[in-house]
Order: C-alpha cells, then sequence, then structure tokens
C-alpha cells in the first residue's frame, strides 16, 4: 500500500500584499513550503509527495525549492488552476495505481508537527477519513443584516477545521468527481466527502498549525519555530 501526499501551494500572495506567492516567503531561513514538504519528507508513512503551484512558477519550485533542498519524494510539481480545489482535482489525476490512501496538506502550514500527520493518517486507514481540527475557545455569535446578535451558538461541538485531510484514495476520487459534476465548491476536502453521507472522523489537532495567510502570521512562525528549537535543545 502506498500513500500519496497533494501539497496545494498553487495561490498567490496577493492578500500578503507581496507580489510573489506566499509560499516562498522565508522564515527561520528558508521558504514556507520547504518547511512544508520537509513534514512529508521525514515521514516513513508518505510514500510520493505531489506538489502544485502556480502554472509559470513550476520551473522556480523545481530548481530553487525541490532540488536545491533535496526533497526525493517529490515526484511532480503540477500547475494548479482557478481555486485550491481546482489544483487538488489536478494532483489527484496524476496519482496512480498503487496509491490507496491520499494526505492532502495546505503549503502554507508548515508547522505541522509529524507525530499529528502520522496519528491522522492511521485513523484514515482505520476510518477511510479523517481530519485534524482544534476546538473553538471563544463564544460564537451569528448575527443579523443590521448586525445585532441573533443567537448564540453552542461552542461545545465546534471545531476550527486544518489539514492535513486523508481519505481513502477511492473515496476522494469519487467526492471530487460527484463536486465538479453538482457544480460545487468547498472551503475544504472533507465537505466534498461529507455531502456524499461518507463519516468522517475529527482528529484533535494542535493550535501552532496556523496558515500562514498575513505579514503577522509570518512574525509568529518564526517564533513557534525558534520555540521548538529551544525546546529540542
Ligand atoms: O486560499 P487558501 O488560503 O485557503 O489556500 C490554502 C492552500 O491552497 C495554500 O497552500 C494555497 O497556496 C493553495 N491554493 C492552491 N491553488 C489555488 C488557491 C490556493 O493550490 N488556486
Amino acid at each position: 500500500m502506498k500513500i500519496a501526499a497533494i501539497i496545494p501551494a498553487g495561490g498567490s500572495g496577493l492578500r500578503m500584499g507581496y507580489s510573489i506567492p506566499k509560499t516562498y516567503l522565508t522564515f527561520d531561513s528558508v521558504p514556507i513550503i520547504v518547511h512544508t514538504l520537509r513534514i512529508f519528507q521525514d515521514s516513513s508513512l508518505v510514500d510520493d509527495v505531489y506538489l502544485v503551484v502556480q502554472e509559470n512558477d513550476r520551473e522556480y519550485a523545481k530548481n530553487e525549492i525541490v532540488e536545491k533542498y533535496a526533497l526525493k519524494k517529490v515526484k511532480k510539481i503540477i500547475a494548479g488552476g482557478k481555486e485550491r480545489q481546482d489544483s487538488v482535482n489536478q494532483a489527484l489525476s496524476c496519482l496512480t495505481d498503487e496509491h490507496e490512501f491520499v494526505v492532502i496538506h495546505d503549503g502554507i502550514r508548515p508547522l505541522l508537527e509529524k507525530e499529528l500527520l502520522e496519528t491522522t493518517i492511521h485513523v484514515a486507514i482505520k476510518e477511510d477519513a479523517a481530519i485534524t481540527g482544534v476546538p473553538v475557545k471563544d463564544t460564537v455569535k451569528s448575527i443579523n443584516k443590521h448586525g445585532t446578535i441573533k443567537k448564540t451558538i453552542d461552542r461545545r461541538n465546534l471545531f476550527l477545521i486544518q489539514t492535513p485531510q486523508v481519505f481513502k484514495k477511492d473515496v476522494i476520487v469519487e467526492a471530487y468527481l460527484n463536486a465538479y459534476r453538482d457544480r460545487y465548491y468547498g472551503t475544504d476536502d472533507s465537505s466534498l466527502v461529507e455531502r456524499l453521507g461518507i463519516p468522517v472522523k475529527m482528529v484533535e489537532g494542535n493550535y501552532e498549525n496556523i496558515k500562514i495567510t498575513t505579514p503577522d502570521d509570518l512574525i509568529l512562525a518564526e517564533l513557534i519555530a525558534q520555540k521548538r528549537k529551544s525546546h529540542s535543545r
């Protein structure tokens, strides 16, 4: 049985206010995407990695990321699509018959710990589908169109969802086929599986597994990386 990882990193840097995709910005001396790919390089559970980048960046990613940092598990560098879902879909079509499970993890979540990745994979092997997330800590309310509170939502069963999200390959392939047939776009991969009525197991994750979206997140990533280094000394 082989396990493939799909790393969508084909977004733009526009929200960060940078002219280059944020995935190539650096903290702790290496680009964000290198931190992310190293987690998968280091996990013995993952066999092959499929990296998705913007079409014009494929050559750059090959030379300056994959070859420069000797990320040998990267089997293909794929041109992404308009939305994240399109980028993942491109990579799904590159998997081989040998792949039985697929891990999908955002390129801009470089602080995932290997233990959480591997726990999520183990749960998915047993249950067919598993995702990570963290319990909501703040009180959550919904508002009406006038900006007045409509109701307070019970947060006890609420989670903020992250990646990795791990699925049996047949399950995620079917979910993507159905989504495109129905013109459904979700904000994560799991939502495509959920709408088929397939149960998805929740694995409690880590608040440090942040998605780097704003310049402040990059500062936070640097701090978390330094903290982890000082703890491992
Ligand atoms: O857009 P969002 O911030 O949710 O992006 C999550 C991940 O999906 C990022 O790693 C980003 O690079 C990737 N992405 C992609 N193709 C797109 C949009 C986003 O691979 N068209």
